[in-house]
């Protein structure tokens, strides 16, 4: 059974469906498979020991529904709240939380019949790039152990990466899904903010944060999005209709020689973007072309600007979504008498550090005299980059650009120096700040010091063609012959 771990979902949900395995089984090879390699790679902060649940048996009640992630093996960011099972979103002040509810998504997938084998690790609240920020460890990159797997959803990459689940959910406040599935080498999806209920999610900064999905291919994300995009009343932000098949519509065609693509100018420059990152997207680019696409090269003069608004707006709505964990109601707590050194016993000994910069940085841009001189300015900027980018979709169907600028890094490389690690969020942040969609594709290997390791191409459709952009997507999988292969460590693993 082990063997087969390496394939997608859809795939292994057709030998289900043929009786060819059985799905109990699958889910306890995966279970055990998962728990026996993590050690080496700190992707997971806890797990659902109770395996044996006897509803997974049944077949899906409502069989008239489009094809659904089901009867599956997963995991999820711990930043999901899971009914009965801790949830820590990375950081100490949550330690022992166990949530009464299941977030919207969570509930979906469990009435779908899958597993969820246990909550992966991240930076602290999904704040950082590198998956080193987190109280339960640094999560390391299966390609290469000494390098970053990307963040903040780490875990839920690293997961899928290295076999240990079939899927992974993740949140994308700025990047946190798209970047760590480029530096692991699958595909991570942010669907356009509103597509997936927020609900259950632990806020970070929520005029950005949106539910994504890991997997090894286009076709598992949109099985996936088939069982989460779905209404919600608890979520007022929430804009999934729930009447869109995913799965059947990925896999229409795209006519290439119709497609425009569009590239933005700045973030092929050289001396933004590694050397390794450009040839490969080059080399992406010339695929398209090659297929009939028409490339179609576009400026974006606020390339400069809009990750200083992002970290603004970000820590300004953290400063305030944060507030609640006070050591009374939530996780870890203090016994002093007194309120204000019951809060300052309890948030200096719970927060990490790169939350409380964070925290700090937000009160103060929100404070009197400031606000108007950084938030509104910041405020500004974002309706601008929405106009910028609403411009660009009259002219080209889809952006493509490279998913990090970067390769992955070294672990402790850019930990000591916060503005580098923002930087790696260049390619990544305006979509949030728009609100749209994008997805990774991995599109290749480049060498670092000896190393190899992956890089992404990323695509980003006008807010809700988030069908378009999974068919060009699979379209591209297919352009290129993408078929996830896990490091030979993983696969020495799988088959010994
Ligand atoms: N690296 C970005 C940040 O730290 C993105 C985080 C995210 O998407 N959760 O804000």
């Amino acid at each position: 059974m082990r063997e087969l771990l390496v394939k997608p979902g859809h795939e292994l949900l057709d030998l289900i469906e043929q009786g060819e395995i059985d799905h109990a089984e699958l889910q306890e090879a995966q279970y055990q498979f998962a728990r026996g390699i993590d050690e080496r790679v700190n992707a997971f902060i806890s797990w659902d020991e109770e395996v044996e649940h006897q509803e997974w048996r049944l077949p899906m009640v409502d069989q008239d529904l489009p094809r659904q992630f089901h009867r599956l093996p997963y995991a999820a960011k711990d930043i999901f709240t899971t009914k009965g099972l801790q949830t820590t979103a990375g950081s100490r002040i949550l330690k022992g939380y166990v949530p009464p509810y299941d977030a919207s998504c969570v509930s979906h997938l469990r009435h779908a019949k899958n597993h969820l084998m246990g909550k992966t690790n991240l930076d602290e609240f999904a704040m950082g790039s590198s998956g080193e920020m987190s109280a339960y460890g640094v999560t390391r990159n299966p390609w290469d152990f000494d390098y970053v797997p990307g963040g903040s959803s780490s875990g839920s990459a690293v997961a899928v990466a290295a076999c240990q689940s079939v899927m992974a959910l993740g949140t994308d406040t700025g990047g946190s899904v798209r970047q760590p599935a480029s530096f692991c080498g699958i595909v991570g999806y942010r669907p356009t903010y509103g597509m997936i209920s927020r609900y259950g999610l632990i806020a970070y900064s929520s005029s950005c944060d949106q539910a994504g999905i890991f997997a090894r291919d286009t076709l598992d994300v949109a099985l996936t999005m088939n069982t989460v995009s779905k209404p919600d009343e608890r979520d007022s932000t929430c804009q999934a209709t729930g009447d869109i098949d995913f799965y059947t519509d990925t896999q229409r065609d795209v006519h290439w020689n119709k497609l425009r693509v569009g590239v933005i100018k700045p973030l092929m420059d050289s001396a933004r973007i590694d050397a390794p990152v450009l040839t490969n997207f080059q080399a992406s680019l010339k695929a398209m072309t090659d297929a009939g696409a028409e490339i179609v090269e576009l400026d974006f003069p606020l390339v400069d600007y809009y990750l200083a608004a992002y970290y603004i707006i970000v820590c300004a709505e953290c400063s305030s979504n944060l507030a609640r964990y006070d050591g009374i109601r939530y996780g870890i707590v203090s016994d002093d008498e007194d309120l204000l050194a019951r809060y300052r016993s309890v948030r200096s000994r719970g927060f990490g550090a790169e939350v409380k910069r964070r925290i700090l940085l937000g009160t103060y841009v929100l404070s009197a005299g400031y606000y108007d001189a950084y938030y509104d300015r910041a405020r500004q900027l974002r309706r601008d980059v929405r106009e910028q980018l609403e411009a660009m979709f009259t002219k080209v169907d889809v952006l493509a650009t490279p998913t990090s600028p970067v390769l992955p890094f070294k672990i402790g490389e850019h930990i000591q120096d916060p503005v580098q690690m923002y930087l790696s969020d260049l390619c990544t942040v305006f979509i949030n700040l728009a609100g749209t969609g994008g997805i990774n594709i991995p599109n290749g290997f480049g060498e670092r010091d000896g190393a190899k390791l992956p890089t992404g191409i990323q695509f980003v459709c006008a807010p809700f063609r988030d069908n378009l952009l999974l068919r060009i997507g699979h379209q591209f999988e297919q352009l290129t012959g993408w078929k996830y292969q896990p490091p030979q460590w993983v696969l020495d693993e799988l088959n010994a």
